[in-house]
């Protein structure tokens, strides 16, 4: 028999996260259940991750297949069937090869070192509002001088540039040192904010005269939570690598870095490894989260379900004067606020709507991309109660 949690059993987890909130004890569709049967409407998704909902029936069987198998893992030494498929459908667009690993910042880490070799140059560019994870390169690379500040010396040679300023771009992006520029087509936690497609195809070019290699961090926009299977098709541009995380694996950990055949060239066996980056399991898993985002229908219903979302936002923003702005797109949405946001994300919760922060004054609105009309009038409605 299983005892009940105690207050010891909570604070046994390290203290860098101030979780908040009932204990979650089961999900489905766009709910999440609390312990005494309350069901909350989530529009955080796991952070971007949980884009099929909870208790999918394509996740849950894509796992009972997987498990049949008997192959949890095998390692890189050897081939198995899943990831490979897995690869040859993330490269149906854009062609390339996959590398797959655990999670966002170490895809986005991995394209750093992948682009130094390919580049035989050493630095990195991002630009503000940037999050490109928490590791000693990706958090040099990420701007929020206070989540880097204790941990410094980072990676040396990153510089973060104002977002959109091209005569800073010019300036910092050399054909002399530049291996790298990161960007999120769509940011994320900085404060969802779409990149104007005219400064990503001035730094698609910019790249590309000086032999730098573009990265576009779709670890939270990509994979259909803009509307397009990648959030960099809205604007045309085709980056020299892409990375994925978030929903990429249906809630089991999983990243990937889309590598170009260019830069695939000048990498060989013992440039990089990781132990269990694309595994058998965790692969089928995803094959099938991929397949089902990237039906047409699926996205078209993303985009239409994110126009209803957007107009309701928009209207709120109008009527609100507590609201600055609504921005996103698809079903990744922010609403800037003239105040903190943190104590309007509790009061949400209070009514059972889950959405989080991206940034002091901003919440942000990132529904299972299943969720249903219905859910998210019922979501947008809670969201003008609290701002009321
Ligand atoms: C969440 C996130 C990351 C980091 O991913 P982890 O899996 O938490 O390491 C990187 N980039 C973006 C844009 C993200 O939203």
């Amino acid at each position: 028999m299983t005892l009940p949690l105690t207050t010891t059993d909570a604070t046994a987890l390290l203290g860098v996260y101030a979780r908040v909130g009932p204990l979650f004890v089961a999900g489905e569709g766009s709910e999440l259940i609390a312990e005494d049967g309350t069901r909350y409407l989530d529009f955080v998704a796991g952070i971007a991750v949980n884009a099929l909902g909870y208790n999918s029936p394509v996740i849950r069987e894509a796992m009972l297949r997987a498990l049949d198998s008997g192959l949890i893992h095998v390692s890189n030494l050897y081939r198995t069937e899943p990831g490979e498929r897995l690869a040859a459908e993330l490269t149906k667009s854009f062609g390339g090869q996959v590398f797959f690993c655990n999670s966002g910042a170490e895809a986005n880490e991995g394209a750093f070192k992948f682009a130094r070799k390919w580049s035989k140059k050493t630095e990195i560019v991002a630009f503000n509002g940037s999050f490109h994870g928490r590791l000693f390169a990706s958090l040099a690379a990420t701007d929020r001088p206070d989540y880097r500040r204790p941990f410094e010396p980072l990676l040396a040679g990153v510089q973060i540039l104002p977002l959109g300023d091209v005569e800073a771009a010019t300036r910092a992006i050399t054909a002399q040192r530049t291996a790298a520029v990161i960007i999120e087509p769509v940011q994320g936690e900085g404060g969802v904010r779409p990149v104007p497609d005219a400064f990503l195809v001035f730094l698609r070019q910019l790249c590309t005269e000086t032999g730098t290699a573009l990265i576009f961090d779709e670890v939270q926009c990509g994979l259909g939570r803009t509307g397009t299977l990648f959030a960099s098709e809205a604007s045309g541009v085709v980056p020299d690598m892409s990375t994925l995380a978030k929903p990429l694996g249906g809630g089991l950990p999983m990243g990937a870095i889309l590598v170009s055949d260019r830069i695939a060239g000048a990498l060989a066996p013992g440039d990089h490894a990781t132990t269990f980056g694309g595994g058998p399991f965790v692969a089928t898993v995803a094959l099938e989260v991929v397949r089902t985002i990237a039906d047409p229908d699926f996205l078209a219903d993303v985009r239409a379900k994110g126009e209803l979302l957007g107009a309701r936002l928009r209207a709120l923003s109008a009527r609100s004067r507590r609201v600055k702005e609504a921005r996103g797109r698809g079903l990744m949405w922010g609403l800037e606020l003239n105040e903190v946001a943190a104590p309007l994300v509790a009061a949400a919760r209070e009514r059972h709507l889950l959405v989080l922060t991206a940034g002091p004054t901003m919440i942000r609105v990132v529904p299972p991309l299943t969720v249903t009309r219905e859910d998210l009038e019922r979501g947008a409605t809670i969201l003008e109660e609290v701002l009321a």
